[in-house]
């Protein structure tokens, strides 16, 4: 394992933004574990197999080839799905394929071995727990729920901010509650409230961590 920034945390907390802008100020490699099982729930879509069909989606899992271009791009199996994975129905759906243990097993073994060459910072809900124990660097990000409803809105056009709240609740609630891998603070990652701070003061913060951890 090479270095490891673990970036987790709730839906909206600014997770995507914040390590996209640390992994460039650190010359590191930008993952985000969420496209991953939101891949999975989109070729599950697709193909209807449904969403608590624990074999089928296993398979689907394995045998994803998820690949990171340039930018936010996110490939799988050579496909440009970036921004078909983005919708509310994939969001959901991203949620639901996350709580079988086996598909996550998948993408875990897929995002440990990421990390065997480069240095990466990594976002997604069991980075600091389950993915990287032993990451150098775990940050815990949270923000107020209106916040970060507001901040959904601002990138999901034509969908009012009281339904992506609800639809954040009810996100949030099965991520907190699922047996694998819940959504839970490490006990040694340090807790950023992002409510109110502007990307610039989070990542400013963020890298006075990482120095003290001497990343
Ligand atoms: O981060 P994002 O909103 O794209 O993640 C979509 C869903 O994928 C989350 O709601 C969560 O259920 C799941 N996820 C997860 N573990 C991760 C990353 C995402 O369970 N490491």
């Amino acid at each position: 394992m090479r270095r490891v920034v673990a970036i987790d945390g709730p839906a909206g907390a600014g997770k995507s933004t914040i390590a996209r802008t640390l992994a460039e100020k650190l010359g590191l490699t930008y993952i985000d574990t969420g496209a991953m099982y939101r891949a999975v729930a989109l070729r599950a879509l697709r193909d209807g197999v449904t969403l608590d069909d624990s074999a089928a989606l296993e398979r689907i899992a394995v045998d994803a080839g998820i690949e990171f271009g340039a930018g936010r791009r996110t490939l799988f199996d050579g496909e440009d799905v970036s921004e078909a994975i983005r919708t509310p129905e994939v969001a959901s759906g991203a949620s639901k394929v996350a709580a079988v243990g086996p598909v996550r097993v998948a993408l875990v073994a897929k995002q440990r071995a990421m990390a065997d060459t480069v240095g990466v910072v990594m976002e997604g809900r069991d980075i600091g727990t389950v993915v990287f124990p032993d990451a150098t660097v775990k940050i815990f990000l949270d923000a107020d729920p209106f916040e970060r409803a507001k901040r959904r809105a601002a990138e999901t056009p034509g969908v009012s901010v009281e339904e992506l709240a609800r639809q954040i609740a009810e996100r949030d609630a099965r991520d907190s509650g699922r047996a694998e891998s819940p959504l839970v603070q490490a006990p040694d990652a340090v807790r950023v409230d992002t409510t109110g701070l502007s990307i610039d003061e989070v990542v400013a913060k963020i890298l006075e961590i990482a120095v003290r951890k001497e990343l």
